[in-house]
């Protein structure tokens, strides 16, 4: 016979921002925490365009989710990809095989990219969401003026050295700007048959500005720092095909062809297919983006054992959506905790209060805009604060140290440290 769990099993799946928060804050609780993810490690995603850019190297930005949280003995760590939920059974099922109850469920398995329907491009224009997307991408990237280097061919050169970003959010901002950066400085001197800073770097947004989050000004503004860097911003351009060969682009009823071999794709996201799952088994609709309405507590409606948070969430406080964010998911982490220890004392669950500190996006060196506590900040300044932001937020502190020496070499001598990259078919 099996023996009865000693406390209340909290089962918690995703070790990201969310669920690591979640764990965190479940420390010295009467509660047997499980946290199940399908990678070994938390990631630091705000960073992950560095990895794809050959600024830091993969282990700067991650660490393993069983040594964050070694020192709390209540949290068991299974690594395990999450395929199926049984809320009648108050079970999940494992991919690896395994079955995991649960008296209280929380789940944050986060966002992937979405293609609106034309998965078929995913193949020749990579998003960027875990660690083997970033390596995959700087792989792609470097690899595109090595074979420019070797080519005769005047075409096939051109298009090696173009570089289309699609989608002018901050994934395709950063990317765009490190990419001008890398062609304008990284690479100077070390090519003889070509000139990297020959390349041309486009970002497509569909939209009338580029990072549409932040207020009009702001937006303008980091348009016009990324053309000082020498990228090409096309608005209002919508992506109808991409294979191969190539990109065709429509624009004011015109359409083109933009013959690349790089395409990154920072356009769209969606929820979680585990999204999916929860809403029909809870008989409501997930939102357009697949992610899961949920309850002012953070809970599935009429499911108060499950709470759904971080990216996997679709909730609005007062009107306000609350944005797809690392902040927002730790909050929810946290507050979704609180929430179980109530409900196992007893008591009432509160609802969910986010607490918006400002936000960040960075464009190349000496080059970013963000909103803090109602105040805006443009170029040096909020590059710097950005600069620091980033550095304390990282988990662990040999990764905040190792990141701030890479970043300091960077700053001195415009190199990229992290250049090694293995033929695309060996790629990791
Ligand atoms: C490239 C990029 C840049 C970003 N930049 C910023 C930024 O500058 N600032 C900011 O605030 N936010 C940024 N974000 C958004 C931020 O990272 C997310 O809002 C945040 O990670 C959401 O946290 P989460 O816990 O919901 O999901 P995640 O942090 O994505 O964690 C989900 C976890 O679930 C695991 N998982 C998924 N499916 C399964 C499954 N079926 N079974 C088991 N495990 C599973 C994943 O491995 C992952 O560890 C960025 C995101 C990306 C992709």
């Amino acid at each position: 016979m099996p023996m009865a769990p000693e406390h209340p099993r909290v089962l918690i799946l995703g070790g990201g921002f969310g669920g690591l928060a979640a764990a965190k804050a479940l420390k010295g609780a009467a509660v047997d925490v499980t946290l199940v993810d399908r990678t070994n490690h938390h990631l630091f995603q705000p960073l992950l365009y560095q990895v794809a850019t050959a600024g830091l190297a993969a282990p700067s930005i991650a660490a393993p989710i069983r040594h964050i949280l070694r020192g709390q003995r209540n949290v068991t760590v299974l690594m395990g990809e999450v395929v199926d939920i049984d809320l009648a059974a108050r079970s999940v099922t494992l991919a690896e095989g395994g079955v995991l109850g649960f008296d209280h469920l929380v789940v944050a398995t986060g966002a992937t990219h979405s293609y609106f329907g034309r998965d078929d491009w995913a193949t020749h224009a990579p998003g960027l969401k875990t660690l083997a997307d970033a390596q995959g991408i700087r792989a792609r990237l470097l690899e595109a003026f090595e074979r420019a280097e070797g080519s005769t061919d005047a075409a096939e050169r051109a298009a090696l050295l173009r570089f289309v970003v699609i989608g002018g959010g901050p994934t395709g901002v950063e990317m765009a700007g490190t990419l001008a950066e890398i062609a304008r400085h990284t690479l100077q001197g070390e090519f003889r048959g070509i000139d990297p800073a020959s390349a041309e770097i486009l970002l497509l947004e569909g939209g009338a500005r580029i990072l549409a989050a932040y207020p009009e000004a702001l937006s303008a503004s980091a348009k016009r720092q990324l053309e000082s860097l020498g990228v090409c911003v096309r608005l209002g351009a919508k992506v109808v095909g991409i294979d191969a060969d190539g990109v065709d682009v429509e624009r004011e009823g015109v359409r083109e062809r933009l013959p690349t071999r790089n395409v990154v794709w920072g356009a769209g996201v969606k929820a979680s297919p585990l999204g999916a799952l929860l809403a029909r088994a809870a008989g409501i609709d997930p939102d357009r983006a697949g992610r899961v309405p949920v309850t002012s507590d953070l809970s599935l409606p009429g499911h108060p054992e499950v709470q759904v948070i971080g990216d996997l969430a679709a909730l609005s406080i007062d009107g306000q959506a609350v944005p797809g964010i690392a902040p927002a998911a730790k909050q929810m982490g946290q507050h979704a905790a609180r929430n179980v220890i109530a409900r196992l004392r007893g008591q009432a669950t509160t609802p969910f209060r986010y607490r918006d500190y400002g936000s960040m996006a960075t464009i190349g060196r000496h080059r970013a805009i963000g909103v803090i506590g109602g105040m805006r900040f443009t170029g040096l300044l909020a590059w710097w604060l950005w600069l620091f932001a980033h550095i304390v937020f990282l988990i662990g502190y040999r990764n905040r140290l190792v990141v701030l020496m890479d970043w300091a070499s960077q700053y001195w001598t415009m190199q990229r440290h992290a250049r090694v990259f293995s033929p695309r078919d060996e790629a990791p």
